[in-house]
């Protein structure tokens, strides 16, 4: 093993340390296999409920009526989300896409839209209208109203319950970090909080931007009461096959909007041709709870690693998980990069390309990208990005495999030793 590890640039001294946080990791690792189990069975047995065939492989062309692998692909992930509808299309072209299909499909001029989990996710504030952009939500009269979480990350249940009015049509909750250093929420967390919002106002419509939670939990969001919850196809449920997509779960009413601002008002779920993706996607989510399961481990094996060298981790090495994503505080742009650079060089695709800061579409300054991926743009593959911005985050996750996961991490220690920006504990 000390062999192939050499062959791949990682000197001994980094090997050895990171051979020992793995050791202490046995038990959490564990857990993390159990509830890879019990999400396995999960998708297994809505695949047999609906009676998932050969059949279903085959793909539409053109107008795509009764595509029969679309419809139970469908009726699949409502069975495993536990709602009454479904959209999972190619269609969707990212998760901005899919928020922005369920946003824009269920809110109406003169509604408002509350996010009470702080600023979201930075390419939502185009479509929210935070950031002037047309053809956003606020150019067709959608307000927006924000409250921001407490200092210690917690909900302000008291300016929550101040913010909702006759007005309030949607509540967009946000279960993961995404590029911010505060803590990713628990899905029980996010049911108390949707239980409290219900409480004051019970006709309104609670959405969780659920990326890159899907199946860290035996549980997700539209399990505690969420009406419509809504991610990635490149992330957690495509299990790294799916080449494109997104989904919407949730109430048939809301699902339905969602899909009438995808394709027409009118046709909705009835169209939309599955081209040659159909095996991908059951595929993928069959694979979804092992691949998720690999990423999990990266990160808690990431989170011991840099913790220990003594930078700032979010979540900690020892905090419960309820994403893939970790953000680790590296002080300054060129551990980042060198962090980025590391991800990159372990990677099975472009693997001697090197990663630069760039402006990016969607953010409001130069972002730095390692992705060696088969599918590109693919976070539940091994890939890291981060603002060239204080506090210098570098955010890590994915990773089909826990090994190649961990050689990535590997790769970017040695990358930080190399350079001197990281001294290992002797
Ligand atoms: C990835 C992500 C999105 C959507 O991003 P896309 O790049 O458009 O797929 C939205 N919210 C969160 C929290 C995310 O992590």
């Amino acid at each position: 093993m000390s062999d192939i590890y050499e062959q791949a640039g990682i000197r001994k001294d980094v090997l050895a340390y990171c051979r020992e946080i793995e050791k202490s990791l046995e038990s959490r690792f564990k857990a993390i296999d159990e509830v890879a189990e019990y999400n396995q069975m999960k998708v297994l047995l809505a695949m047999q409920k609906n009676k998932v065939s050969e059949g279903c492989f085959q793909s539409s062309t053109g107008y795509g009526y009764d595509d029969l692998g679309r419809d139970t692909l469908e009726r699949v992930y409502a069975d495993i989300f536990h709602t009454e509808d479904a959209l999972v299309r190619p269609h969707i072209t990212c998760g901005t896409h899919a928020l922005a299909i369920a946003l824009s499909g269920n809110l109406r001029p003169g509604d408002e839209l509350l996010s009470p989990a702080g600023k979201p996710y930075d390419t939502l504030e185009g479509v929210i209208g935070i950031r002037p952009q047309t053809g956003s939500l606020a150019e067709y009269g959608v307000s927006y109203r924000q409250v921001d979480l407490l200092e210690d990350g917690s909900f302000d249940y008291e300016n929550i319950q101040k913010a909702i009015h006759e007005k309030t049509r949607l509540v967009t909750i946000q279960r993961s970090k995404g590029y911010q250093p505060r803590p990713t929420f628990s899905v029980r967390q996010i049911g108390e909080l949707i239980a409290f919002i219900k409480s004051i106002k019970p006709d309104v419509i609670c959405m969780v931007d659920n990326c890159y939670g899907e199946f860290v939990e035996t549980i997700e969001p539209t399990d505690v009461g969420a009406d419509m919850c809504v991610g990635s196809l490149i992330k957690n449920p495509g299990g790294g096959l799916a080449p494109i997509g997104g989904y919407i779960v949730g109430r048939k009413d809301c699902v339905e909007r969602a899909a009438y601002r995808l394709t027409a008002p009118g046709l909705g779920k009835e169209l939309g041709a599955s081209l040659s993706v159909n095996r991908s996607f059951f595929q993928g989510l069959f694979l979804a709870p092992t691949v998720t399961a690999g990423a999990l481990k990266g990160a808690i094996f990431a989170a011991n690693i840099y913790e220990k060298l003594g930078f700032g981790v979010v979540p900690d090495g020892t905090e419960s998980r309820h994403d893939i994503i970790q953000a680790v505080l590296l002080g300054n742009a060129e551990r980042v990069i060198q962090f980025c650079k590391g991800i990159q060089a372990a990677a099975p695709v472009d693997s001697f390309v090197d990663p630069e800061p760039w402006a990016m579409p969607g953010y409001d300054c130069d972002v730095i990208m390692a992705a060696g991926a088969f599918v590109s743009g693919s976070s539940i593959e091994l890939s890291a990005d981060a603002p060239i911005k204080p506090p210098y985050a570098v955010y890590f996750q994915g990773g089909l495999t826990w090994p190649h996961a961990k050689f990535g991490i590997m790769m970017s220690l040695e990358k930080l030793v190399e350079k001197g920006l990281a001294v290992l504990p002797c």
